[in-house]
């Protein structure tokens, strides 16, 4: 009995003793399973830190080439935004002078209407300028002139008057419509009249705008040699004319009959004025 529990404790011992070897073969064998598997983990990790690596350093030289490749890009849009301003420019520029021709044209089509309105404007100014008086003389002879008479007048004794008249203004001369007015002349005849007189070497005319038409302006030239103006003069009667002298005891300087002929005279001619 006592054998039977020897053999059985020896087996039971060779059984624990089979057991630890595989435990420790297992423990063993598990150990090297979680080394092998840490180790495994460790490569992963290093592969895992190796592509990461790898990615980053592609990603950096993907950017840097993205970079560069996006530089160049830039560098081209930067050259053809030059080149399309340039290009622009030079059209701008192109067009530009175009323009400046055609205004040049347009300036110069204006400038030559403009002179041609003006001249036509001139010529219509100058044929209007063109008065009754410068027609009269185109179709006048100077006889015709010269000999100018109104029916039933006196012409001698009106030319001596008109010109009378018109010396009174001296310098300053008189229009011929206000004269004509006041001899009650018609505008017909005191144009004849006029050209007449200015024939005749008696006045001269002065053509000038008078509110917007053209006129004469009459100005004395010589007054004519007339007997009208000592007609009346008392000497041509006088019966102590022979005793008659400027230093004599007779004289002019204290006849009476001189002073009141000189007088009435001169109030007739202030009257024919006024008139
Ligand atoms: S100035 Fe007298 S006085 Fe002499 S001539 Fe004449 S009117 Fe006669």
């Amino acid at each position: 009995m006592v054998k039977k529990e020897i053999t059985s404790a020896a087996k039971l011992k060779k059984k624990l003793g089979g057991a630890k070897a595989e435990l420790a073969s297992r423990n063993k064998k598990l150990k090297l399973s979680v080394k092998a598997e840490a180790k495994k983990k460790e490569e992963a990790k290093k592969k895992v830190e190796v592509k990461k690596k790898a990615d980053a350093k592609k990603k950096v030289e993907v950017k840097k080439k993205a970079d560069a490749k996006k530089k160049v890009a830039k560098k081209k849009a930067d050259a053809k935004q030059k080149a399309d301003k340039k290009k622009a420019d030079a059209k701008k520029k192109v067009e530009a002078k175009k323009k400046a021709e055609a205004k040049k044209i347009e300036d110069a089509k204006k400038k030559e209407e403009a002179k041609k309105k003006e001249e036509e404007a001139k010529k219509k100014e100058e044929e209007a300028k063109r008065t009754y008086e410068e027609e009269l003389e185109e179709q006048l002879t100077e006889d015709e002139i010269k000999n100018f008479a109104i029916d039933k007048t006196d012409m001698d004794k009106l030319v001596n008057r008109v010109t009378e008249m018109i010396a009174s203004y001296a310098t300053n001369g008189i229009l011929q419509n206000i004269l004509w007015r006041k001899l009650k002349l018609s505008s017909r005849d005191g144009s004849r009249l006029a050209l007449k007189l200015e024939k005749l070497g008696n006045i001269t005319r002065e053509k000038i705008l008078e509110n917007g038409r053209w006129t004469y302006l009459l100005l004395i030239k010589k007054i004519p040699i007339s007997t009208i103006s000592i007609e009346n003069a008392p000497c041509l009667v006088c019966p102590v004319e022979g005793k008659c002298s400027t230093d004599g005891e007779i004289s002019p300087k204290t006849c009476v009959y001189i002073e009141n002929w000189v007088l009435t005279e001169l109030k007739t001619k202030k009257r024919h004025e006024t008139n």
